[in-house]
């Protein structure tokens, strides 16, 4: 799950991170009286940040400094318009602005081969991290985060000297990293980011821009965390998916998958490659699936033009055949369905299911490859 730039803010100030004072804005007349409080404070500047969950706002002209609150408004009013990576911009966030003399960059990660927590850092901050690890990877240091003992003070300062060489600065990045990964490992984030950390011309260190990731897997026993979502920028299909208890994954293909188990699931997607198909999503319905869960996967499947064919992937164990069954032909009286169905169900109550399927009118398959290569065939148009 994404959180918003001024969302993240929040979380790492819990962790003792400071950033410059800012609120959220709607509209431009609030932007205008934000950035007239926050001028009463300092000096008058700030700095108008859309709050859309794609990177790289800086450069779609997503973040810009104004002198006055009327400039504040006039931004507001063109960011609020922008769509950035195909996300409208819905809110803005105004922002006390400080004067820049350098960018780091401060990052910590799951990596997966390591299995442990990364922290990366990166004298060259402000640009994409992406962007320096492709031109000048030698700029970014990376550390494995024991999580049993966290980032120890020696570590922290190790790498504060790759960043500075003024030690008051090197201690103090140093007291921001091990408050980064605190913050990463406890809000369950799979990602925790500043960049920039700004240094003022006096030599002062800020934290200007954050980003944090959500791992998903967490939610359930974070509830704080996970009603940080914004609904208004999901996709409608995966948000519906969520509401209908399914895993849902949109891709890019044409074979719409509707699979009981995360493991068979991903078995099914294979298959479609190997003969030469796209899967246009990973859905998982899960274990106990009743009638319901089935037709909201199959109402949720449909509503993706790309689909040209759906393969349903049964294997019954908890999950009874004579349930999907009914779901699907539950499903099909309520959606008048435009693309051809492909069943595949094997395990308990399989009987019954046939029986069900063959009085609908459908035909059901026991053979995984077989049902595979024939949603893939039809998917391509041939018979
Ligand atoms: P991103 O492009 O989505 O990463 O958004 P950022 O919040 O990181 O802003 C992009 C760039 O705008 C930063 O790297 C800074 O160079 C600049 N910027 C952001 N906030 C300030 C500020 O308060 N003062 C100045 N001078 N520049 C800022
Ligand atoms: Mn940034």
């Amino acid at each position: 799950m994404n959180l918003h730039e001024y969302q993240a803010r929040e979380l790492l100030q819990r962790y003792g991170i400071s950033f410059p004072p800012a609120e959220v804005a709607a509209t431009p007349d609030e932007a205008r009286a934000i950035a007239q409080r926050l001028g009463k404070g300092g000096a008058g500047r700030v700095v108008v940040k859309a709050q859309v969950h794609a990177g790289g706002r800086g450069k779609a002209g997503g973040v810009t400094l104004a002198n006055s609150p009327a400039e504040a408004a006039e931004h507001a009013a063109r960011i609020l318009g922008l769509t950035i990576r195909g996300l409208a911009v819905r809110k803005v966030l105004v922002a006390a602005a400080v004067d820049i003399a350098s960018e780091s960059y401060l990052g910590v990660i799951v990596d997966r081969a390591a299995q442990r927590p990364v922290l990366m850092v990166s004298p060259a901050g402000g640009v994409d991290i992406e962007e320096v690890a492709a031109r000048s990877p030698e700029q970014i240091h990376r550390l494995g985060v024991d999580p049993r003992y966290g980032l120890l003070a020696h570590q922290a300062i190790a790498l504060g000297f790759r960043l500075y060489r003024d030690v008051t600065q090197v201690r103090a990045a140093a007291d921001v990293m091990q408050r980064l990964y605190a913050a990463f490992y406890g809000v369950g984030a799979s990602l925790a980011e500043i960049n920039p950390l700004a240094t003022t011309p006096a030599g002062r260190l800020v934290a200007l821009d954050a980003k944090i990731v959500i791992d998903d897997s967490e939610l359930g026993r974070r509830p704080e965390i996970a009603a940080l979502r914004d609904l208004s920028t999901e996709a409608p299909a995966e948000e519906r998916a969520r509401a209908a208890g399914l895993s849902f994954i949109k891709l890019n293909g044409s074979v719409g998958c509707c699979v009981n188990g995360a493991g068979l699931a991903m078995a099914t997607m294979d298959l479609v490659k190997l003969y030469g198909g796209a899967p246009a999503n990973f859905l998982d319905i899960g274990g106990s699936s009743n009638p319901e869960k089935v037709v909201a996967a199959l109402e949720i499947i449909t509503g993706d033009a790309a689909v040209k064919a759906i393969l349903f992937n049964i294997f019954g164990g908890i999950t009874r055949c004579d349930d999907v069954a009914n779901g699907i032909v539950q499903a099909t009286t309520q959606l008048s369905l435009k693309v051809p169905l492909v069943i595949r169900l094997t395990g308990t109550n399989e009987a019954e299911a046939v029986e069900i399927l063959t009085r609908a009118g459908f035909s059901a398959l026991t053979d995984m490859d077989e049902a595979v290569q024939r949603a893939v065939a039809l998917a391509a148009g041939r018979p």
